[in-house]
């Protein structure tokens, strides 16, 4: 493991107040913060996270992604760590470095120019996934100044947990997101994950302000967030912001510490995409419970499908300069 120098920080009350995530942590020198990865060295921050565990080639449309360069290679990456600690977290053994003790540390050192190089040989992107590519965001900026000469970009699968100046930061880096909105319920929302759901909002607001792709994520936990209660308040706020924004409702199974419900049932997913449309979302996603049907990106005008998706991959993209071929309306991406 090896602790290198970290961005956003500053001096208060005698303290080093890290200032990327809304915890705020305010370290002595030697200490670490909630999250694990980042810690106080001296006058300075230091984090753990220019490292990766995985490196692997798959697809935009895992991320998920429909609506970024549909069927663009990512090579993907995945710095330990994470600021939630959410139960049911498929990828624990990587994102709970640093706050569970049995989590051992898995990471090699990132050459940021090597990775480049090889998502440019294949015309792809980098991805940061997996566990909160936030917390590495020194190597998403090393990852993107290596790669705009090569028309390398770099996307995120985040949280959202992260404070104004961190989006500040981010914007300049990532060219698309998607971001996890678990519930905008304060008591579900800190069960789940440890911490609240509002800055969650206000970062994917910030995102995309400044010019990020945006899409977002929910996670239909029966008996917890599966429900009208949790989704249609979700689909209210993203079409307050912008009906065109992708909604992608993800079908839960029992993990790590949540392991007491069946996985998310169909009907419950059927519910969401008609709950995301009546409130007026135009693109609601179910990546494989409701069959390519649910994969599939319609023309807003029209009903034509435009974007055809087998299960993370493309199948065919009929838009032309991204307007429906059949009307020629836009529909709103980065094509
Ligand atoms: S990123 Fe880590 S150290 Fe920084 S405020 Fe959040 S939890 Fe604390």
């Amino acid at each position: 493991m090896r602790w290198t120098p970290a961005v956003l920080h500053r001096h208060r009350h005698g303290r080093v107040q890290c200032v990327l995530c809304p915890f705020r942590c305010s370290l002595k020198d030697g200490e670490t913060g909630l999250c694990g990865v980042r810690r106080r060295s001296g006058d300075g921050l230091q984090t753990a996270t220019f490292a990766s565990s995985v490196r692997h080639w798959d697809s935009v449309e895992r991320k998920p992604l429909y609506h970024y360069r549909p069927g663009a290679p990512c090579l993907t990456l995945a710095a330990p760590g994470c600021t939630f600690a959410c139960d049911y977290c498929i990828n624990h053994r990587m994102s709970q470095y640093g706050r569970e003790d049995s989590v051992p540390w898995d990471a090699e050192p990132v050459d940021a120019e090597d990775v480049v190089r090889e998502a440019a040989a294949r015309s792809g992107c980098v991805a940061i996934s997996y566990t909160e590519p936030s917390l590495a965001v020194e190597l998403t900026a090393a990852l993107a100044e290596s790669g705009r000469p090569l028309g390398v970009e770099v996307v995120w699968k985040s949280n959202g947990f992260l404070t104004p100046e961190a989006v500040d930061l981010a914007a300049r880096h990532v060219a698309a997101v998607n971001v996890d909105v678990k519930t905008l319920d304060e008591r579900d929302h800190r069960e789940l994950t440890g911490a609240p759901p509002g800055p969650v909002l206000d970062a994917l607001t910030g995102l995309r302000e400044r010019g990020v792709w945006v899409e977002v994520s929910t996670p239909l936990i029966p008996g917890l967030t599966a429900g009208p209660d949790t989704l249609r308040p979700i689909a209210r706020a993203l079409a307050a912001l912008d009906g065109a924004i992708p909604w992608h409702l993800v079908r839960a199974t029992p993990a790590h510490r949540r392991t007491g419900h069946a996985p998310t049932p169909v009907a419950a997913l059927e519910a969401g995409v008609r709950t995301g449309h009546e409130e007026g979302l135009r693109h609601v996603y179910v990546e494989r419970a409701l069959g390519a049907d649910g994969r599939a990106t319609r023309c807003p005008g029209c009903r034509t499908t435009v974007v055809d998706r087998d299960v993370w991959a493309l199948g065919q993209n009929s838009l032309e300069d991204g307007r429906c071929p059949r009307c020629g309306t836009r529909v709103e991406g980065r094509w």
